[in-house]
């Protein structure tokens, strides 16, 4: 608590670590952390933070990727800026679940790939499903739905804009995209049921 370098490593900062490096050892002593960018904001603000979290412990848990590390950054910029925090969530899950080759299929139903009458969401069938492949257990859904769930699989960061400006985007959105990453990728995210008490508050 009372080292100089405090500042710079608060939860959610970007920083620049100077270390001590030597060879011999597993620790090595840390000489100056600088931030380059605090997040203030985003830590200003108690749902934002919660997803934070969420964020940081599935990039944490997960295989990283080539460009990693600027997605990252970008999202956390993104969910500071943006007036629509689960629209960033669920945007960053859709990503995940691509990268992972665990993408919903949402271009006709999962089943038998009518284009038509689709009706419901299956994760056991992997995507859209019609009436004829309907079963009780697929979570039924309104032709928008359906389609905003659509946008947030193909939709990519530089769409956020774009996104912000077509409708509202809620807790409900982000589950529909964050079931098949819970589901299929084999991560489980303790921080989760933090936010769902959070989103609950936020719709009372
Ligand atoms: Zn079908």
């Amino acid at each position: 608590m009372s080292s100089k370098n405090i500042g710079s490593v608060q939860p959610f900062q970007y920083a620049r670590f100077f270390i001590d490096y030597n060879e011999q050892r597993t620790m090595h002593s840390l000489k100056t952390a600088d931030t380059l960018e605090s997040f203030r904001r985003l830590r200003a603000d108690l749902e934002k933070q919660t997803i934070a979290a969420v964020l940081c412990e599935c990039m944490e848990k997960i295989e990283l990727w080539e460009g990693s590390s600027e997605f990252f950054l970008n999202i956390l910029k993104e969910l500071e800026q943006s007036s629509q925090p689960y629209l960033i969530a669920a945007l960053f899950f859709a990503h995940m679940n691509r990268e992972l080759g665990i993408e919903p299929f949402v271009d006709g139903c999962a089943s038998c790939g009518k284009m038509n009458q689709l009706c419901a969401i299956s994760l056991s069938q992997g995507g859209f499903v019609c009436q004829g492949c309907y079963h009780s257990n697929d979570k039924l859904y309104e032709k928008e739905e359906l389609k905003s769930f659509r946008i947030l699989c193909k939709a990519q960061l530089v769409h956020i804009e774009l996104l912000e400006n077509i409708q509202a985007w809620s807790y409900e959105h982000f589950l529909m995209v964050y079931r098949f990453f819970a589901e299929y990728s084999g991560i489980s995210i303790r921080s989760i049921r933090f936010l769902k008490h959070i989103a609950a508050m936020g719709e009372e």
